[in-house]
């Protein structure tokens, strides 16, 4: 059953997995649903030289740590940043080569897409990525078979800042993720413009110290997806 509505997702394309309400009821996992004390922090499109390095001060300054989708097209440019990312303790994932949308790939162009990625994360940053977050939220069925392969576990979100929204703020970008935030969040914010408006950075990155002023005051624990419950964690490696 659960494989067949995915698979029902899969096929019918952008739309459906961004619907917070079939997701979160459907596939909590999926969703990023975790447990009820606690935030998943992530971040996609990076590594980028001139918008994570801050991102990594403002982290490292609150003792946080997150979970950063990256591009291999980005690595490829700053791989040293991936190696800041990862030696800083926070979690890595892949987020696809280029930003390409999935549905109009084939199966072949969508495995070397990930597989690509996932090898430059593992030489860039010495670990082996374990999360995909397809770009722009939205899977295919080329892409459910080439993550499974590949030992990547799929995950969207379920709380966005919309910070690459036409005249976006720190301040509006809180309040978009206040709208969602709850026990169990997987917060979703931009380290990076490059696929979206110049700049559009600065928003979330002002939004980040509020959205973790709120977190500790309403004693929610914030971190990686790794450590958003016990659905969480990367998959056992058994020797072949
Ligand atoms: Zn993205």
């Amino acid at each position: 059953m659960a494989v067949a509505a995915g698979l029902a997702v899969a096929h019918a394309g952008p739309g459906i997995t961004a619907l917070r309400t079939v997701r979160t009821t459907f596939f909590p996992l999926l969703s990023g649903q975790g447990t009820c004390d606690h935030v998943a922090l992530t971040f996609d499109d990076g590594p980028d030289p001139a918008a994570t390095p801050q991102f990594l001060d403002a982290l490292r300054e609150r003792g946080v740590r997150a979970t950063f989708f990256l591009l291999g097209s980005q690595v490829a440019r700053a791989s040293r940043l991936a190696a800041d990312i990862a030696d800083a303790g926070h979690e890595i994932g892949v987020h696809g080569w280029r930003h390409r949308y999935l549905p109009l790939r084939g199966p072949a162009a969508t495995h070397a897409d990930l597989a690509g990625t996932k090898e430059i994360i593992a030489a860039a940053a010495g670990m082996e990525p374990w999360l995909f977050r397809p770009p722009y939220g939205v899977l295919s069925t080329a892409g459910l078979v080439a993550a499974g392969r590949l030992g990547l576990t799929p995950v969207l979100w379920n709380c966005c800042g919309r910070e690459w929204a036409r005249g976006a703020t720190a301040q509006s970008v809180y309040q978009s993720l206040l709208g969602d935030l709850e026990g169990g969040a997987t917060v979703l914010l931009h380290d990076s413009d490059c696929t979206a408006r110049p700049g559009s950075w600065r928003a979330a990155l002002g939004a980040l110290g509020l959205l973790l002023d709120e977190c500790d005051r309403r004693g929610l624990r914030v971190g990686p997806l790794g450590k958003h419950g016990p659905h969480w964690q990367a998959p056992r490696r058994f020797p072949p």
